[in-house]
């Protein structure tokens, strides 16, 4: 690309040469699409930001709102970072429904040294988990009519027993590889291609044959925890950015928070981890009015000087994250209080301002119809 000077230096590093690309304020993956087009350079976009990203995403699906039905619906089938459950030394491929209830995954783990662990799940009775495994065994036989095997790597690094590859059956003739390397998963696909992981199946005893109950044991996924507060941070900037204005977010006051959202916190003592407070978001109740169903919220707001950012993720409160290590008047325009709610499942967003139209902000966030279908009294 040629060279070429921007208006304002990059968001976070500073950079004013490198070519930009379009950062979400809020992550795409979480079905929000409202950009900055040129305020982030694209080192710290793909290099720093992504992998905090994926971070907050898989924290978001996989432990924090798995028991949301929103994300039940949203989650994609083994998505990197899939639940694991280890039971007697064997890693299990889980699905979690509503209410955190894990439900094994019809699943042949390759154990090593030749041997095989079908796992399914007997909730339905056991004459219903032979049954499913008879129709595993007729549509292995018939490998060219298998939809094509999906794999999924996943990372083994975490975990001290090593995950072992498997073949998960989604849905009827429908088939995913788990594995942690590339190798390792072609290798489970030719055994389905040529038969000879059927071959295999068949001539297992039937006291090697073991179904589990339902697994107890959970395991950690692979999260950097930090990694969530420092994406979180970025969101808080990012909205800044876009509601009050590029100017603004670059103002020295941010500085800390700037270098939190770009650096991992080498000795823990970064000022700005204590200030991303789950808890205070939880609790206060304005704050939980801004939260609204079907929507994500990111709300700006100052509170004795010190600009805040909330965020509510799936309804609920999320977290609240204050900007600067003390007050810092002037910052933002006199007490802000604008949000905006993003219509995660129609990709949309809107923006109220408590300033431009307080009675519609009022409306939409603290009056809440009653029974008989009349707004109630403001209270
Ligand atoms: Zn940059």
């Amino acid at each position: 690309m040629d060279w070429m000077e921007y208006e304002f230096p990059c968001l976070y590093c500073g950079d004013r040469e490198r070519p930009r690309t379009a950062e979400h304020v809020l992550q795409k993956g979480l079905g929000a699409e409202m950009i900055l087009p040129e305020d982030v350079c694209d080192e710290c976009n793909t290099k720093v930001f992504s992998p905090l990203d994926g971070d907050l995403i898989r924290y978001v699906r996989t432990i924090a709102y798995c028991d949301h039905p929103d994300v039940r619906v949203t989650r994609t089938f083994l998505q990197e970072g899939h639940p694991l459950v280890l039971q007697d030394g064997a890693w299990i491929s889980v699905r979690v429904e509503r209410n955190t209830r894990w439900v094994i995954l019809p699943q042949i783990v390759f154990l090593g040294g030749g041997r095989l662990q079908v796992s399914l799940d007997t909730s339905a009775g056991k004459d219903a988990a032979v049954a499913l495994l008879a129709n595993m065994q007729k549509e292995l036989a018939e490998p060219s009519t298998l939809n094509p095997l999906k794999t999924t790597i996943v990372d083994n690094r975490q975990s001290e027993v090593a995950i072992q590859p498997a073949l998960i059956r989604s849905a009827p003739r429908k088939y995913c590889v788990r594995a942690h390397t590339r190798e390792a998963a072609d290798e489970v696909a030719a055994d389905v291609a040529t038969g000879r992981l059927l071959a295999n199946l068949k001539s297992l005893s039937a006291a090697d044959d073991r179904t589990y109950e339902r697994p107890g044991v959970l395991t950690t996924l692979s999260v950097n925890l930090g990694h969530i507060e420092r994406a979180v941070a970025k969101v808080a900037l990012n909205f800044i950015c876009k509601i009050a204005g590029p100017g603004t977010a670059r103002n020295p006051a941010f500085d800390g928070l700037r270098a939190f959202a770009l650096l991992p916190i080498l000795d823990g003592k970064n000022e700005f981890v204590m200030k991303c407070d789950r808890a205070e978001a939880d609790n206060a109740s304005f704050l939980s009015k801004l939260a609204v169903e079907g929507h994500h919220s990111l709300a700006l707001l100052s509170a004795g000087d010190i600009p805040c950012v909330f965020l509510a993720l799936y309804g609920r409160p999320f977290m609240l994250v204050r900007l600067t290590s003390g007050p810092a008047p002037g910052v933002l325009p006199q007490n802000p209080a604008v949000v905006a709610l993003f219509d995660y499942r129609n990709k949309t967003h809107e923006i109220v301002s408590a300033t431009d139209a307080p009675l519609a902000f009022i409306r939409r966030f603290f009056v809440r119809p009653s029974d008989d279908g009349r707004p109630n009294e403001v209270r």
